[in-house]
């Protein structure tokens, strides 16, 4: 039975960063992915354009994932503007004010996702395995057993393989079943709705603008892509979105305008549009004994506030770092000490920021009166309270700064 010192289920954007992070040290890391080799090593676009903070750019720069970037594809956030309903007033952010040269930066999800297996593939200390899922996980005082079946063809008959290793992390989305087998309950919520994303050129220039529209029966974020081209997520009830993903390109498009209010232009999709059920879900810890969850398996955020992949890059890069001290000490590096100082660690970042994206999406997609009314004064407070909008720019300066900070439950471009 081969012997590691680290397992990572799952080859996604957080399992893979992780992975990356244990470049030049001794510890043998092996990566377990249920996805064939084509689509980890060459991913296709997803439609997701991840709205990137300091914080993860400043990790991704240590991990030289930002680097690698095409520059072609990083569209940097200057200004964002939040409206409500159907009233003209809008909540304004300048990255100007707040000292920084972008509020975030957009990037392709798959570019990015390319960036980091990139940077992994050829490490020496680290194994990729895919076509294999991972099927049952058990660990003991001293190690942790992980047995996998390997993808075959309906004419093979697959057998269970065994791997150990002193610690083993899922990576294996927000629905995952080794997080459920190691005892660790969670927190899901599912909204009953669905976002669909999609790029779209205009006429008129974005202006560096990210707009957050909380409209009554739907929200739209228009967010700001190289040259006249924006990404486009819309939230709605499922039954809304499967009538607006059906709908011709043509009424597409016409109907984003039109909800718009013609900001852009005229506005035409570019490719195809991609719908995701919105469900999310907190983990009440982040361990077990030898065991670990990152990336969604730990958080899995409603997209709203844009920061699941940042908190699973935060995540990764406490409980590396603590591993990585660990080793060199010559330390157990998947002792309770070190699981509990990550736990608690991240669960100060992620717990704010998910019960409040989560409140947000209550409030901001309630219609009765009172609820109009509350979204109504909360913009016009957040506009006008001195103290709020400095607490929102030394939010986005200290994403500089630390590891760990706490974050508002705030948009994404205000982090
Ligand atoms: C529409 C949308 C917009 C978003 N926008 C943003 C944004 O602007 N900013 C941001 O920070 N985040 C954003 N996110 C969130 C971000 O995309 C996710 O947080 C991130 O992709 C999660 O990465 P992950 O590696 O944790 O999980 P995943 O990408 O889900 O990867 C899990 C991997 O585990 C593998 N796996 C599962 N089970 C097994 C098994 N049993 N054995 C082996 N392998 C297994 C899967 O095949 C998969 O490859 C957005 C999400 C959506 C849907």
């Amino acid at each position: 039975m081969k012997n590691y010192d680290i397992i990572i289920i799952g080859a996604g954007p957080a399992g893979l960063s992780f992975a990356r992070s244990f470049k030049d040290t001794k510890l043998q890391v092996l990566v377990l992915e249920k996805s064939p080799l084509e689509k980890i090593a060459k991913p296709a676009p997803d439609g997701r354009e991840i709205a990137l903070t300091h914080l993860s750019l400043k990790i991704m720069t240590e991990q030289k994932t930002w680097q690698a970037l095409p520059q072609e594809v990083i569209s940097p956030i200057q200004y964002a503007s939040v409206v409500n309903g159907d009233s003209p007033y809008s909540l304004n952010f300048d990255h100007k004010k707040a000292k920084v040269d972008a509020l975030g930066y957009l990037v392709p999800n798959y570019q990015i996702r390319q960036a980091i297996y990139n940077e992994v593939v050829d490490l020496d200390n680290i194994e990729i395995l895919t076509d294999v899922t991972v099927e049952d996980v058990n660990t003991d005082a001293e190690t942790a057993f992980v047995s996998y079946m390997k993808s075959t063809d309906a004419n093979t008959i697959s057998t269970a393989e065994m791997v150990t290793a002193q610690l083993v992390v899922a990576a294996d989305s927000r629905f995952s079943a080794t997080r459920r087998k190691m005892g660790i309950p969670c927190q899901m919520r599912d909204f009953s709705r669905t976002a669909i994303v999609c790029r779209m050129q205009h006429e008129l220039p974005h202006k560096e603008t990210a707009y957050e529209c909380f409209y009554y029966g739907r929200t739209m974020a228009i967010l700001p892509m190289n040259n006249r081209v924006s990404s486009v997520v819309i939230t709605m009830s499922s039954s809304a979105a499967n009538t607006l993903m059906n709908m011709s390109d043509e009424s597409f498009n016409r109907d984003i305008e039109h909800h718009f209010q013609n900001r852009l232009g005229k506005m035409t999709l570019l490719d195809k549009r991609y719908s995701y059920p919105l469900i999310a879900i907190h983990a009440d810890r982040f361990y077990a004994n030898r065991f670990a969850v990152i990336g969604d398996a730990s958080v899995g955020m409603h997209p709203v506030t844009a920061h699941g992949f940042n908190l699973g890059l935060q995540g990764q890069h406490i409980l590396a770092t603590a591993i990585k001290d660990a080793a060199t000490r010559g330390k157990d590096i998947a002792s309770q000490r070190i699981l509990k100082h990550y736990n608690f660690l991240h669960q100060q970042n992620t717990r704010p920021l998910y019960h409040g994206t989560n409140g947000i999406v209550t409030l901001f997609t309630s219609e009765t009166l009172p609820a109009k009314l509350a979204r109504k004064a909360m913009l016009h407070l957040a506009n006008n309270a001195f103290p709020l909008k400095k607490l929102i720019s030394n939010k986005l300066t200290e994403a500089n700064q630390g590891v760990n900070l706490p974050k508002l439950p705030l948009p994404f471009f205000i982090r």
